[in-house]
């Protein structure tokens, strides 16, 4: 066989091409679609993440502002999108997430940034759409089954690994910040660690996690759900013995106890406790999750709405974690801009548990847009006024841009 006869290199190579004009779309819409992307735009914040605004711009006048997870590269991969989407009617949200997950498809786009910067895009499309349709981005997605999305703080001390010092910071968060839902870090050094790369947990080492589990669920349990992350750091046996070790605790869930690549490992992991397992923030889109949830390898799944693959996969990821009977409780580290495209999602599935807020200890959060007091008590109510529902100031978005960042264009 001839390969050269077969495939002229002469040729032009047409790929699957899911543009307008090659699927033969009418320009002519019974609605204010007839808007067209002009261009799009990054900005990095320098937050207690580097926060990756994403703006979309529409010859409406329209803007739409997204986020995507951070990273290095991504602001350069949104760059790469640019020409798959300018020139495109905003409201084809769902075909040009599938356009530009195909025209990224050879260089890897079934995970990775290149899902993060396709997220960060279809956020900003949600944003657009709302404000061209008039309605908030949670119709967009089926509407509300809540108006308020309850929110689960984070939390940090000077000394992690002192469990008194974690208690007392879970009854200030409480007390003092309104909360009734928190998460601590379980992945901290006890002074036992040996070797922390064969991933083995020693028996010094569970008793000193099963010690800040005790002193923080002892101190709030009546007042708060109390979840733990371990950042996927043990070995599946030391997983299990810590799982069972806290199971007198009733703790929320314990958060990636193991790598997050073997699924088979996962499902042994999950099923052998009755702690309840969450897994998902390094999982993307529906194909990622698909095994773990048929396997009932997670009790909780925690998709990263900016980073998972926007806000369509993580309704579709909620609607088969719910016909495994599984909540979804959103990871989630960004600006106001993703957490308040999570809290759209929330609103809009069955199923959503919580969503995580990351940064309160950085003072000025909520200052990137202009509504204030998004978060109250512990809850997130979802605003009903066109797309996202929020506003960015710009001039503060200058104020804490990163270093070589230019900022967004006003619409
Ligand atoms: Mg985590």
């Amino acid at each position: 066989m001839n390969y050269a006869e077969l495939r002229d290199p002469n040729a032009e190579y047409t790929m699957r091409d899911l543009s307008a004009d090659t699927m033969g779309l009418s320009e002519e819409r019974a609605d204010l679609s007839q808007a067209t992307i002009t261009d799009v735009q990054t900005a990095i914040v320098d937050g207690n993440y580097p926060w990756t605004l994403v703006r979309v711009y529409t010859d409406a006048g329209v803007v739409g502002d997204g986020e995507a997870y951070w990273g290095g590269g991504v602001p350069e991969i949104i760059e790469r999108l640019k020409p798959f989407i300018v020139g495109e009617p905003p409201l084809d949200i769902d075909r040009l997430y599938e356009h530009m997950v195909q025209k990224m498809s050879g260089e890897g786009s079934i995970a990775g940034k290149d899902i993060a910067a396709i997220s960060g895009i279809e956020l900003a499309l949600h944003d657009v759409a709302g404000k061209l349709l008039g309605v908030p981005a949670y119709q967009l997605l089926g509407g509300k089954y809540r108006d308020e999305v309850r929110v689960y703080c984070d939390c940090h001390t000077e000394n992690e690994a002192d469990p008194t010092a974690c208690a007392d910071e879970a009854e200030r968060v409480v007390d003092e910040l309104g909360y009734d839902a928190l998460k601590f870090d379980l992945d901290v050094p006890s002074g036992h660690e040996i070797d922390r790369a064969n991933r083995f947990l020693r028996s010094g080492e569970i008793d000193h996690k099963v010690e800040i589990v005790k002193q923080v669920t002892d101190r709030i349990a009546d007042r708060a759900d109390v979840a733990f992350d371990c950042h996927w750091a043990f070995s599946a046996g030391s997983a299990r013995r810590l799982a069972n070790a806290i199971e007198p605790y009733d703790v929320w869930w314990l958060e990636d106890p193991i790598p997050p690549e073997n699924h088979d490992v996962q499902q042994t992991v999950t099923q052998t406790t009755a702690t309840p397992i969450t897994v998902g923030e390094n999982v993307y889109r529906t194909h990622g999750n698909r095994r773990l949830l048929e396997n009932e390898a997670m009790d909780i799944v925690a998709p990263d709405v900016p980073k998972v693959g926007g806000m369509r996969e993580t309704r579709k990821i909620a609607t088969i974690a719910d016909m495994y009977y599984v909540p979804v409780a959103m990871h989630n580290v960004g600006s106001p801009v993703a957490t308040m495209a999570a809290a759209h999602v929330g609103a809009a599935i069955p199923n959503a548990l919580a969503l995580e807020y990351h940064s309160y200890e950085l003072g000025w959060w909520e200052s990137l847009i202009e509504e204030d007091g998004i978060i109250e008590d512990g809850y997130l109510r979802v605003p009903d006024n066109p797309g996202l529902g929020i506003t960015l100031d710009l001039d503060a978005v200058d104020e804490h841009l990163a270093d070589g960042e230019t900022g967004l264009d006003p619409a």
